[in-house]
């Protein structure tokens, strides 16, 4: 199998009748860089930058940023690589910025909340990363977006430094595309309307799913809540990739889901346009898409949309989709 997979690393991958996928890396580290330029990734669809600020006691300066940014970006010639913004707060602590105590940490001072209280943390790496994007082709995503507001505060913030860095001719990307983990199921109810604002959406299916259904992503005793494949979490998806389209925006999705073999059909099925996952996965799943066909799943999604239980859909992936058994 793996030698069969490794066949298509080199090739773009295709659906069975003909549609076009991206499937790329997540990485942490400059090291997972070259495992996924191993394992055929098409591209970086999510980098994680806390590794810049973890087991350090001050946070890294604007340079330390750019030359590892840089790095990334080079190595990565002209494939893509979405840059996540930092995403600490929730699970995610860093010893140099304190944060207050919370109850609910999950639901508290996280992520882009943390980046817009904070400007002194958000701009370096801003301006890092817009002056890393000369390299190569860089994406810049902001995470936990909850409102249009928070989404354009961010977006400014980006734009002032964009416009001072080129203001000290200092070089910066023309066409930087700038995008949001969408996470919080609010976004997706109003994925129309941020439509018009971003350049594309990654989808947190690990924490859209944990918002939605109002389960602790980590915690075993409610794990049973946690189902990739509810109906309820099919129609979100497909609603948020129907708006994005209509706005000719890509959709794609860095949370786990995105390498669950019973979840691949649906959602290219309902046009996912890129996928991103940890290299180990990329060949697989590339493998799977290359053998089905959008279209014919079709019936596929519209009984998965009206089925009442993740149950029932598990049963209609199966009985379209042999081969994941
Ligand atoms: C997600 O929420 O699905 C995601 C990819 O972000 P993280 O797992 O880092 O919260
Ligand atoms: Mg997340």
């Amino acid at each position: 199998e793996q030698q069969k997979w490794g066949a298509l690393k080199d090739k773009q991958t295709v659906s069975a009748d003909g549609r076009r996928f991206e499937v790329g890396a997540n990485v942490g580290t400059f090291a997972d860089v070259i495992d996924a330029q191993e394992d055929g990734a098409e591209g970086i669809g999510l980098l994680r930058t806390e590794f810049l600020y973890m087991s350090k006691d001050e946070l890294p300066t604007e340079d330390q940023q750019f030359n590892a940014y840089k790095r990334f970006v080079s190595a990565m010639n002209e494939q893509r690589v979405v840059a996540r913004t930092l995403d600490i707060g929730g699970d995610k602590k860093l010893g140099m910025v304190a944060l207050p105590h919370e109850d609910n940490p999950y639901l508290g001072f996280r992520a882009i909340r943390i980046g817009l209280a904070r400007p002194e943390i958000l701009r370096p790496q801003l301006r890092a990363l817009l002056r890393a994007s000369v390299y190569g082709r860089l994406a810049i995503m902001f995470p936990m977006i909850a409102t249009i507001e928070e989404f354009q505060a961010a977006r400014a913030i980006l734009d002032e430094e964009k416009e001072k860095l080129e203001h000290a001719g200092i070089q910066v990307a023309k066409n930087i595309e700038v995008g949001m983990m969408l996470e919080i199921p609010a976004v997706a109810v109003m994925a129309e309307h941020f439509a018009k604002y971003v350049d594309f959406f990654s989808i947190g299916s690990n924490d859209l799913i944990q918002y939605l259904f109002a389960v602790d992503r980590g915690n075993q005793q409610v794990a049973y809540l946690y189902q990739e494949l509810h109906p309820a979490v099919l129609r979100m998806i497909r609603q948020v990739i129907e708006a994005a389209h209509a706005e000719g925006k890509w959709v794609g999705m860095c949370g786990e889901m995105a390498n669950n073999a019973y979840a691949v059909p649906l959602l290219m099925a309902m046009g996912l346009d890129e996928f991103s996952m940890s290299s180990s996965q990329i060949l697989r799943v590339r493998s799977l898409i290359n053998q089905l066909n959008t279209r014919k799943l079709q019936p596929l999604v519209h009984r998965a949309i009206h089925a009442e239980t993740a149950a029932e859909v598990r049963k209609l992936v199966e009985e379209y989709v042999p081969q994941v058994k």
